[in-house]
C-alpha cells in the first residue's frame, strides 16, 4: 500500500520552491540591512527547555509539542518555536559575553500538534528574529519597522500592524487582580480553557479566538491604564518611533498574544488574502526570559513569520530557467562531442541538460519542455566541421558557429533572454 506524509506536514515541491527561495532571500537580504546574522539551532531540544522558556499554562506548552522519550530515557521535544532553542544556544556559546548586544536570525521548520486546516499545519516553517541587549524603546521600533520592511518587500497587500503594551511584571500583577475580578463575573461564559485559564493566566482569556470569550471581555479593563510610568513612556517613545520610521499601526489593547514570556511591546501583523488565519508575524519584547532560561539577565524583543501564509499570498514565482539544452543526433562520436559541450557549458556557468540515449524528435521535445532558452543541436556534420548550431528558442532562429565559439554564443542567446525579460 502508498505510505503517504503524516497530516498536516507538508511536502514542498520543486515548483513551490521557487517562492520559498524568493521569501527565504529577500528575508536574509534585509535581515543584512539591519546587522543580523543568522543563527541555526537544531529542531529538537530537551522537553524542558519550552516548559521553562514557553510557560506550562500556554497552550503550545498544554496541547501542541511533539514530546516523546527517546532510547536513553530522556524526554526530547520537537521546536514548537525558535526563541527558546535560539536563546540556548546564545546562552550556551557565551555570544552575549563576547557582545552584549546581539541581533540573530534563524529560519527554519517548527512543530506543534494542531488541528490542520488552511494555514495551520503540524510542521510549518518561520523566520524568526531575535534582538538581545537592548531595552531602548528605539530598539523595539527598529524591530517592528524591521518586520513590516520584510512585509512590505515581499509585495504582500493590506498588510498592518497591530501593537500593544503589556507592561513588565509590576504593572501586570495590578492588572491581572482587576481582570480576574472582572472575569469572575463573566465565568459563565468562557469557554473551558479559559475557565480554567482565568485564575492562572487571565490575560489570555483577553485574546481567546471563541465567540462567547470575545463577547465575555468586551468591556474589560484595558491593561495600558494600568502601566507604570516607566512602562508608559517606553511604549509612548516606541510608538513616536514607529512614525519617525513611517510605518503605519493601530493599537489594540486585547492584544496579548500566546506565549507567557512577553513583557512590554508586543505586535502582531496581518495580511489581506488568507482568510480567517490571517496572522503572518507576530512578536514582542521578552525582558525575562533569558534569565529565567539560566543565562545573564538580558532585555530582549523578537518576532516571528510564518513561511507557509507568506508563500500562500505570493503564489507562483515565474521560472527564470537560464540554461541551454544539448541535442545530439549521430554515433558515439557526436555523442561524445556533445558531452565536451555540455561539460564546457556547465564550466562556463551556463546549467545544461542532455538526454542522448533519446530520438532526435524526443530531444527536441525535452528542449522545448526545459524552458531553456537555449538549444545547441550538434550531428555528424557539426562534428566533421568543428561546429556547433546554437538556436535561439524564443524566436527559433539558428546559426552554425564554431566550436570554440559555441559557449559565447550560447550566453549571448541567453543575456538576449535575459534582457528581455
Ligand atoms: P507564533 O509563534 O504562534 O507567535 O506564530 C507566529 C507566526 O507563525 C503566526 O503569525 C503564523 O503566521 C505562523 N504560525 C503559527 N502556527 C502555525 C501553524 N500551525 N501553521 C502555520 N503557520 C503557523
Amino acid at each position: 500500500m502508498e505510505i503517504k506524509a503524516i497530516r498536516g506536514m507538508n511536502d514542498i515541491l520543486p515548483k513551490e520552491v521557487r517562492t520559498w527561495r524568493f521569501v527565504e532571500e529577500t528575508a536574509r537580504k534585509i535581515f543584512g540591512l539591519y546587522g543580523f546574522e543568522e543563527l541555526r539551532s537544531p529542531v529538537m531540544e530537551k522537553t524542558e527547555l519550552f516548559l521553562r522558556g514557553i510557560g506550562d499554562e500556554t497552550d503550545v506548552v498544554e496541547k501542541q509539542m511533539y514530546t516523546f522519550t527517546d532510547k536513553g530515557g530522556e524526554s526530547l521535544t520537537l521546536r514548537p518555536e525558535a526563541t527558546a532553542s535560539v536563546l540556548r544556544a546564545v546562552i550556551e556559546h557565551g555570544l552575549l559575553g563576547e557582545d552584549p548586544v546581539r541581533k540573530v536570525y534563524s529560519i527554519g521548520p517548527m512543530f506543534r500538534y494542531e488541528r490542520p486546516q488552511k494555514g495551520r499545519y503540524r510542521q510549518f516553517h518561520q523566520i524568526n528574529a531575535e534582538r538581545l541587549g537592548e531595552d531602548s524603546p528605539f530598539s523595539d521600533a527598529e524591530t517592528l519597522k524591521l518586520a513590516y520592511d520584510l512585509a512590505a518587500s515581499l509585495g504582500l497587500e493590506g498588510v498592518a500592524m497591530e501593537v500593544n503594551s503589556l507592561g513588565c511584571e509590576d504593572c501586570r500583577a495590578a492588572f491581572k487582580k482587576t481582570l480576574e475580578g472582572f472575569l469572575e463575573g463573566r465565568a459563565g461564559s468562557l469557554c473551558e480553557d479559559c475557565s480554567r485559564r482565568m485564575r492562572k493566566n487571565p490575560l489570555r482569556v483577553l485574546d481567546c479566538k471563541v465567540p462567547s470569550c470575545k463577547e465575555a471581555v468586551a468591556g474589560a479593563p484595558v491593561l495600558e491604564e494600568f502601566l507604570c510610568d516607566d512602562c508608559r513612556e517606553h511604549y509612548r517613545q516606541v510608538l513616536s518611533g514607529l512614525d519617525a520610521f513611517g510605518v503605519p499601526y493601530g493599537k489594540n489593547p486585547l492584544l496579548v498574544r500566546g506565549l507567557d514570556y512577553y513583557t512590554r511591546t508586543t505586535f502582531e501583523i496581518t495580511a489581506q488574502g488568507l482568510g480567517s488565519q490571517n496572522a503572518i508575524a507576530g512578536g514582542g519584547r521578552y525582558d525575562n526570559l533569558i534569565g529565567t532560561l539560566g543565562g545573564p539577565e538580558t532585555p530582549g524583543i523578537g518576532f516571528a513569520f510564518g513561511m507557509e501564509r507568506l508563500v500562500m499570498l505570493i503564489g507562483a514565482v515565474p521560472a527564470q530557467e537560464r540554461g541551454c539544452f544539448v541535442v545530439a543526433q549521430g554515433d558515439e562520436d557526436v555523442r561524445r562531442y556533445a558531452m565536451g559541450l555540455l561539460a564546457e557549458l556547465r564550466a562556463g556557468g551556463v546549467p545544461a541538460e542532455g538526454a542522448f540515449d533519446k530520438s532526435f524528435k524526443a530531444q527536441m521535445r525535452r528542449a522545448g519542455r526545459s524552458g531553456y532558452p537555449a538549444c545547441a543541436i550538434i550531428g555528424g556534420d557539426e562534428v566533421k566541421e568543428g561546429a556547433v548550431t546554437v538556436k535561439d528558442m524564443r524566436t527559433s532562429s539558428q546559426d552554425r558557429v564554431p566550436r570554440a565559439d559555441a559557449l559565447a554564443r550560447v550566453q549571448s542567446v541567453l543575456s538576449a533572454q535575459g534582457e528581455e525579460a
